[in-house]
């Protein structure tokens, strides 16, 4: 399930978009009219980050309705980049999966450029305020599940729109992602979200409304968990590493033997964030041979 909210007060936004394509786009607005609302009514979008499931819909519409929308700075090269910044990300992917072990032939998404113009694009940074129903709210930037991740706080009311930064439904993944245009080596997203994780728990979130699921509060027992969680993680690999030198493809074998074709691509992400963090923490250390990278403990 994803969840799109339209949050109504002085004024209507709406935050967040759902999937591309016109079947959402027309879900979406169905339900909508079931609340007599049309995306006239809206002054802006805000997006969370920039997943599929939640931007999708954002060029549709503004075709309809010309929406100003908000999002993290970060989104910038891949909304203004076009078809190059589209290419540098599919190479980086196939570099990446190459380096694992993994095969791009089999294990990469063949994906087609697609133009998909966004307009009147307002890019927001930690601290800043935005406005949700009329109420300002500010923005914290919490990388890790995404680059693009923020958080959309009224302290007042303690009401936070969370993303997928943290959901009671699932653990969520912190995806690997290529550097910024112009920067060499990509972001560790398991260390960063970690720290972006501890960072909300000393935070007032009050209730929070994520990306996927039921709204809930108690956010930092839900951060202690995945805390946790992460660490079984990370011994369940040491466990597996012990056996002998392996790179990330053998890993995710071992340690996610259900996950085959294009889907592997989301173990590998998870092996790999976890591996950074165990590099990080002189647990593991790694060597390239062939242009692959193996993985021994310390
Ligand atoms: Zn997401």
């Amino acid at each position: 399930m994803v969840v799109v909210y339209a949050v109504l007060g002085e004024t209507a936004t709406l935050i967040d978009t759902g999937n591309p394509g016109e079947k959402s786009f027309y879900q979406l607005k169905s339900l909508l009219k079931d609340h007599d609302l049309s995306f006239r009514d809206f002054d802006h979008i805000i997006v969370t980050h920039m997943h599929t499931d939640h931007c999708g819909g954002v060029s549709l519409i503004q075709q309809e309705a010309s929406l100003p929308v908000y999002v993290h700075e970060l989104a910038r090269p891949v909304i203004t980049g076009g078809e190059t910044e589209f290419n540098r990300i599919n190479l980086f992917f196939s570099d990446f999966l190459k380096e694992c072990g993994a095969d791009p032939a089999v294990h990469q998404h063949a994906r087609k450029y697609k133009e998909e113009i966004w307009q009147n694009v307002h890019y927001v940074n930690e601290g800043d305020e935005v406005y949700i129903g009329g109420r300002p709210y500010s923005v914290l930037h919490v990388p890790g599940h995404s680059q693009t991740d923020i958080l959309l706080i009224d302290e007042l009311q303690g009401i936070t729109f969370v993303g997928d930064h943290i959901i009671p439904e699932l653990a969520v993944n912190a995806f690997i992602e290529p550097p910024v245009p112009g920067r060499k080596h990509r972001p560790s997203p398991l260390i960063q979200y970690r720290e972006s994780l501890i960072r909300s728990k000393g935070i007032k979130l009050g209730k929070c409304y994520s990306g996927h699921g039921l709204p809930f509060t108690q956010h930092n027992e839900l951060i202690d968990k995945r805390l946790a969680q992460q660490d079984a993680r990370c011994q369940q690999i040491l466990k597996v590493l012990k056996e002998g030198d392996k790179n990330v493809y053998e890993i995710c074998q071992k340690v996610y033997p259900h996950l085959k074709g294009k889907i592997v691509f989301l173990g590998l992400s998870q092996i790999q964030g976890h591996l950074d963090l165990m590099e990080a923490r002189n647990e593991v250390m790694k060597e390239e041979r062939d242009s692959i990278v193996y993985y021994r403990v310390i």
